[in-house]
């Protein structure tokens, strides 16, 4: 099978003056997984691979640089789906780990499927993982942003105004299998507790082999209504190309529920789709057929 890797940096108004380190994010993260995927490594070290790289680019908001909860701290999600056998394995709301995604890996490899909070972080002790502390995932930018945010000096009126810079990748090897991986510091000034789509299955991210994998990125709240990764993996099952089934799916999200957002995805034979309704998405792909591009 041809290799393929697409990745995303967040769907939202992404302002001028962010956009260069958003484009050198997904960049850095292609490098990195299409590494792991041409010294023959698995479509889930090269799916992790590129979402570490994205977690700790401190310009977006996973990992290092996630945006602060109401209480100023910072919640981590993160999924991921290997397409072969379908398990997944994602965490919610943990507040010590610098890379969730790694976590995720370890939870599907796990007996279990999600696992969240205190409960996560104790788990990813037993397997070895270390602990940070909480503050090296903050930056000054939102730590900025917390505090105009707190004086109500922030407009967020408008659709995609949410900083919004949630990462993900889709990833083929050449056995043909897709791994889809995603990883979040939330929308900011969320209520602590509070879970959008990234962690939930079929929401955040969705892979099978036979049909392909898709990450997603927008407000959270909408996009797991739509349940929209596997709603855009769905229409590859209709017929739809990559292309079109991640456009229809952005349509259903805007239509159906008046959601913002984006996707990236691949099919079964590793072409790509993408498509938001934000006025940026930040995403890249290199496949062996149509090569390197970033947008
Ligand atoms: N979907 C994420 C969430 O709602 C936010 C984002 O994509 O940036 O948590």
């Amino acid at each position: 099978m041809p290799l393929a890797l697409i990745v995303h940096a967040g769907a939202w108004n992404i302002p001028d003056n962010e956009v260069d380190a958003h484009l050198a994010g997904c960049r850095n993260a292609l490098a990195a997984g299409w590494r792991v995927l041409t010294d023959g490594g698995s479509a889930l070290d090269a799916a992790q691979a590129a979402v570490v790289v994205l977690e700790d680019d401190p310009a977006l908001d996973a990992g290092v640089g996630s945006v602060l909860t109401a209480d100023g701290t910072v919640e981590l999600d993160a999924g991921l789906m290997r397409g072969a056998d379908l398990k997944f394995g994602a965490v919610a709301t943990v507040r010590r780990i610098r890379n969730p995604i790694v976590l995720a890996r370890h939870v599907l490899e796990s007996e279990h499927v999600f696992l969240t909070g205190d409960g996560a972080e104790r788990f990813a002790h037993e397997h070895g993982i270390a602990f940070i502390d909480p503050k090296e995932l903050i930056v000054e930018r939102e730590a900025r942003n917390y505090e105009r945010w707190k004086r109500g000096a922030l407009n967020l009126a408008g659709a995609g105004d949410y900083a919004s810079d949630t990462v993900g990748a889709v990833a083929m090897d050449a056995q043909g299998r897709i791994v889809a991986a995603t990883s979040t510091g939330g929308t900011p000034f969320k209520p602590i507790g509070r879970v959008g789509d990234v962690p939930l299955i079929g929401c955040g991210y969705y892979a099978d082999d036979l049909l392909g994998g898709a990450s997603t990125t927008g407000h959270g709240e909408a996009i797991a209504r739509v349940v929209l990764a596997k709603t855009a993996v769905d229409f590859l099952q209709e017929g739809a190309t990559a292309q079109e089934a991640a456009q229809m799916a952005v349509t259903v999200l805007a239509k159906r529920v008046n959601g913002v957002g984006g996707l990236i995805m691949l099919d079964a034979e590793g072409r790509v789709g993408f498509a938001f309704n934000t006025p940026r998405m930040a995403y890249g792909y290199i496949t062996e057929e149509m090569g390197e591009r970033v947008f």
